[in-house]
Order: structure tokens, then sequence, then C-alpha cells
């Protein structure tokens, strides 16, 4: 149930359907003791290998509603008021629906606002947690509202994308407000007619000689193309998509941090500059890849069944037999390298489940 392919069974597993479903299965692990885990599509996990102890859930809503058919209930307008012709169009969308699936019809419906995200395994239900993003798009961008069962009260109800506190590859859903909220519906504004997103420079490149704008479906191959060069894409038969896609943050540090680590890279000899860019506050970005690649693991490295992607550096691949343990003791061997080379920390991507202290 994980692109990674490891991880021990779950104690009991439940697939919820919808809302009721969700909410009898947690009333049943609470009933039960059971430790509960909430699990989409299972692309963003490191599950090990002795399994989950408690009840895994996994989110199987569907459904996508959209105003440009049918008016999603929460956006009905009220009896006298008249519906917004012009403007956004506000899809909600079921957590358990695939969101590669659910870009590729925006895509369809000529509607900009996730093209740039095409490609990117899991669940809806998935995105806000760690504000997926990608080529310059992030779905904070579009989020609207987030319909979720908190889990304090047993309620449902909508937070607002100023409540979720998106941010880099985080929200309230990983961070301050972890475990206490299972997403059931997202709702996202997209632009009908709007441009493709052209921020990324691998794609500007792959456009440079296109007459006028690429329409939103020449953006979204071009975007999955990219992404299959990469092992970025699910892709049946390739071992290097055996992964939970990059497996470490870009780290934002200090601008004087930054500074120093172009010094050394310069003083080391390193051919290509440390690639910075301004994340406010006096904070810069750093690229995990560079730091990664610059502190001896470049792609392809590693001798066993765990290693770096021979097509990626942020990404380490299960090649066929891994355990979670193996992955676990490769990523730290990883971190442990950058931090001696570069007095660098860098944070996991994927959730690490049942491991205990380390999570
Ligand atoms: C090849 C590959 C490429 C990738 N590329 C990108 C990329 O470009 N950008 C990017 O941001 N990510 C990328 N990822 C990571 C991953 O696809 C995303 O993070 C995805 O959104 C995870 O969704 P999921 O449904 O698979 O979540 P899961 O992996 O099942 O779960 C991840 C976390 O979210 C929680 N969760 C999942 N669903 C819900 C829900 N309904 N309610 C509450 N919590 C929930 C889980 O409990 C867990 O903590 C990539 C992964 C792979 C394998």
């Amino acid at each position: 149930m994980t692109t990674f392919r490891v991880g021990g069974p779950a104690r009991y597993f439940v697939e919820a359907e919808d809302e009721k479903d969700v909410i009898d299965a947690v009333i049943h692990a609470r009933a039960n003791n059971l430790r509960l885990f909430v699990l989409g599509g299972g692309s963003n996990l490191v599950v090990a290998d002795e399994g989950w102890p408690g009840l895994v859930l996994k989110i199987g809503i569907r459904g996508i509603e959209d105003d440009g058919t049918a008016q999603p209930r929460a956006l009905r307008p009220r009896s006298g008021q008249a519906s917004v012709p012009h403007g956004p169009r506000h899809y909600v969308v079921g957590a358990g629906e695939e969101w590669d699936a659910f870009v590729a019809r925006t895509v369809e419906d000529g509607c900009a606002g996730v093209e740039a995200l095409s490609g990117i395994p899991g669940t809806v239900g998935g995105t806000p947690v760690q504000n997926v993003g990608a080529y310059g798009q992030e779905v904070s961008e579009t989020i609207v509202a987030v319909r979720v069962l908190d889990l304090q009260n047993l309620k449902v109800r909508e937070l607002s994308n100023a409540e979720c506190g998106f941010s880099y590859r985080t929200s309230i859903f990983n961070t301050t407000e972890r475990e206490r909220y299972i997403v059931l519906h997202v709702t996202y504004a997209l632009t009908p007619g709007g441009a493709p997103r052209m921020a990324y420079a691998d794609l500007q490149k792959r456009f440079a000689n296109h007459p006028g704008t690429p329409t939103l479906k020449e953006t979204r191959d071009a975007v999955r193309q990219i992404r299959e060069s990469k092992a970025m894409l699910i892709v049946p038969g390739d071992d290097d998509c055996r992964s939970a896609g990059s497996f470490f943050k870009n780290p934002i540090v200090r601008d004087e941090k930054a500074a120093e680590v172009a010094v050394m890279a310069r003083e080391q000899g390193v051919e290509r500059e440390p690639p910075r860019y301004p994340a406010g506050g006096g904070q810069a970005k750093l690229s995990a890849a560079w730091l990664v690649e610059n502190a001896g693991f470049p792609k392809g490295f590693g001798s066993g069944r765990v290693g770096i992607s021979k097509k990626h550096t942020l990404a380490i691949v299960n090649r066929g037999g891994a355990t979670a343990a193996e992955i676990a003791a490769f990523s730290e061997e990883v971190r442990t390298g950058v931090r001696k080379a570069w007095g660098i920390e860098l944070q996991r991507e994927p959730v690490m489940v049942g491991f205990g202290s380390i999570e």
C-alpha cells in the first residue's frame, strides 16, 4: 500500500467511502483502544517493518463536484441570490480521489492552477497535509477550504485557507495540529482560461521555441515527461520510482549560513555554486539535492538494496527487497554526511510510521 513497497501489516484495516464511515471507524478505534493511522495513497510514507499495531483507516471518499456543471453544496447561492457566472471555478473533491486524475480533469476543463502539479502520486486528501508543491506551484495557492473531521470533538468543520497555516511543505496538519484532523473534502478555486505556470527552469527550456503560450494540456504533458525522466512519476516497471519522491526538504537557513556554504564550496573547489533562493526574513532556501550530491552521495550511490535514484539525487529508492529499517538507516547515513560536510540538518519529507522515537 506504499509507493516504497516496504512496511509490515496493519493489525486492522478499513477503507472509508464516506464521512459516516470515517466517523464510525474512529469511534470503533476508540472503543477498542486502537491507535489510528490515516492512510491516503501511501506515497509519502515509510512504514516500519513491524507494521502498525492499531487501525489503518484508508480514506476512500470519492466524488468531484464543480460549479461549472452542478453547483457544489458548499457553494450553492442562498435562495434569491444569483450564482456568479465568471471568476474562479470551484471544485469540491473527495479526499480519496486520485490527485493526478483530478489534475487531468481540471486541465481538460481548461482551468489553470494545478497543472504544474501533474504527475504527483497520492490522494487529494494528502495534498493539504504537506502543502504539495512542484515546479513553482503549491496547492496552498488554490485551496480555499478543507473539510475535516476534528478528532478532538468528532465534529465536521470547514477550515479556511488561512486556518490551514500553509508554508513550504508544511501546514497545521503536519505540524501544530498533527493527528488532530482527518481531511474529508478539499475545495480548490481554479481559473478558467488561465495561463499555465511557467516558473520552473526545465519547463521554460522545454517551451523556449514554442510559439505563444503553451496550453494547459501541453504543460501537463511536459511536466509528466520531465517527471518521468527523473523517476518522479510512478511508471510500472521503473525500479527507480520505488520511492516516496524527494526524501529531504530543501533547508531554509539564515542568509549568513547560506553565504558560509557558498564560501566552503568555493574553498573546496566544488564546480557548481550552491543554488540559493531568497526565503524572506533574512533567510535563504538551499537545494537539498546540491547538499546531498556534494556531501558524497551522487545519483546511483549505494551498493545494497537501498540507494540514491539513478535519475534524482533526492530520491532514496528501494531497489528491490529492501526493508524499512534499511531505508531509515540509509537516510540517516545521508543526513549525517550532509551535517558533517555542510553543517546543515536535513529534514525528512516522508512520514515515518511505526518507528517510535524517530517519527
Ligand atoms: C514518485 C513520487 C513523486 C513525488 N513528488 C512530489 C512532489 O513533486 N511534490 C510533493 O509535494 N510531494 C511529492 N511526493 C510525495 C507525495 O506524493 C505527496 O506528499 C502526496 O500528497 C501524499 O499523499 P498521499 O495520499 O499518498 O498521502 P500518504 O502518503 O498516504 O500520507 C502522508 C501523510 O498524510 C496523512 N494523510 C493522508 N491522507 C489524509 C487525510 N485524508 N486526512 C488526514 N491526513 C491524511 C497521512 O496520515 C500521512 O501523515 C512524491 C511522491 C512520489 C512517490
